[in-house]
């Protein structure tokens, strides 16, 4: 299964799976109902290496790569997809700060993350701009020394919990090429002008804060700047070439965690005098399940190990993003039909898996957007 995986890598994976069933097995259900998580749970998953892995170790990470990222993630999701949400996006964004910030922005803002003592996020969605980030009309504008942003973006992952953002700005709109008029910026959310409005009731992953946040004449200085002014456009593609490799590995993990559930539960559950699994129709679902999810986990290997030898291929990323997540969803839904009735109930978690897998075909770039890259790429076309 894992051929290419070193037995590093496989001895991560282990620890992460220990971790994640220890740690989060039994807590997922409150944790969506009450929308929250334990926050000690973030030090303790720290302390045990599991946060920012791919951080460089100069910036107090471990100095792994994305595999290993994903593999971590992977095993999250296959616990508990929501608790896996809150710890996959506590560094989200980070890869953008290792890429293009500054040394002193890298030690200021890094090291705490992989502790456990900060979390950030990322955004760029506005209301008027969603798959189409180039459209983005949050205005930063350069006073003096300074940035003052005035915007509105939504749906924003630990918009009221982040210590920090990054923020996609509009700061060249004369330009008349669309990928030179953005620049990214980092916001401290204690800064006067930063408001963050929590969106309650999700469809799913609700241990995880998604906030509207509200820009209003925010200053910060010109060193936030993340990279070069009028560059963030190719960034922040830079940045879902990585993140989507990953948001492929949530896929994976959650179909393997609901290919599971179904597996135990057609073993016990008898009709018509025998155990459900003894159906051949049952037995040809779980083989499907089985192997979609083998084609889905090799290509986000490929994806990562590509990306940890510099190999950032756009389009690899988005045939991982796509696949990987779309199983999920399959997956997810002949084992909650493989419950019957009970898997509609929430005495299952395969439940809160369904519920949860129909983010992953939406954020970082919907599964039409994907697709779109794809085939624009193969046919050659803009
Ligand atoms: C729980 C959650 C967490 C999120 N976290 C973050 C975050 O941390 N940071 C952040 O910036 N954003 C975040 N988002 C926002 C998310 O990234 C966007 O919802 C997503 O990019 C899609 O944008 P949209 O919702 O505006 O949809 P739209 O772009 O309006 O798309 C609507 C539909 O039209 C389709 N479509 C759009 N353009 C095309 C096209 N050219 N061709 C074919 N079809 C097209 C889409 O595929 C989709 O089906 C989050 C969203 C959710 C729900």
């Amino acid at each position: 299964m894992d051929f290419e995986m070193t037995n590093r890598q496989k001895q991560i994976r282990l620890a992460a799976r220990e971790f994640a069933e220890g740690e989060l097995a039994g807590i997922g259900q409150e944790c969506e109902i009450k929308e929250d998580f334990p926050r000690d749970l973030i030090r303790k998953a720290a302390q045990l290496g599991f946060i920012g892995v791919f951080i460089k170790k100069e910036n107090g990470g471990l100095g792994l790569g994305f595999l290993e990222h994903a593999t971590i993630l992977e095993e999250f999701w296959r616990v508990d997809p929501g608790l896996g949400q809150v710890f996959s996006s506590l560094t989200f964004g980070a890869e953008e700060l290792q890429f293009f910030g500054s040394e002193e922005q890298k030690k200021k803002y890094l090291p705490p993350l992989v502790k456990g003592d900060s979390i950030m996020g990322f955004s760029i969605t506005e209301p008027e701009a969603g798959s189409d980030t180039a459209s983005a009309t949050t205005r930063a504008e350069k006073v003096g020394e300074e940035y003052v942003i005035n915007g509105n973006k939504v749906m924003i992952t630990n918009g009221t919990v982040a210590n920090f953002v990054l923020v996609y700005c509009l700061t060249h709109p004369e330009e008349t090429s669309r990928s030179k008029r953005h620049s990214i910026l980092l916001v401290e959310t204690d800064q006067p002008g930063y408001k963050a409005d929590r969106i309650h009731r999700k469809m799913g992953i609700r241990a995880s804060d998604t906030a509207n946040l509200y820009f209003n004449n925010v200053r910060v200085p010109k060193e936030n700047l993340i990279g070069v002014e009028g560059n963030g456009f190719p960034q922040l593609m830079k940045f879902f070439d990585h993140s989507r490799s990953y948001v492929a590995a949530h896929g994976v993990g959650l179909a393997q965690g609901a290919m599971e559930q179904a597996i135990n539960y057609v073993k016990k559950r008898k009709q018509f005098g025998k155990a459900i699994a003894s159906f051949q129709v049952t037995q040809f679902k779980i083989a499907e399940m089985a192997t979609l999810i083998e084609t889905a986990r090799s290509l986000v290997h490929k994806t990562c190990w590509n990306l940890d030898r510099g190999n950032v291929d756009s389009q690899l990323s988005a045939m991982a993003k796509w696949w990987a997540c779309n199983v999920a969803v399959r997956v997810v839904d002949e084992a909650l039909q493989l419950h019957g009735g009970y898997g509609y109930l929430d005495d299952y978690p395969i439940e809160r898996f369904y519920r949860a897998a129909k983010i992953l075909e939406i954020y970082e770039g919907t599964k039409e957007i994907d697709k779109m890259m794809i085939g624009r790429r193969i046919l050659g076309v803009t």
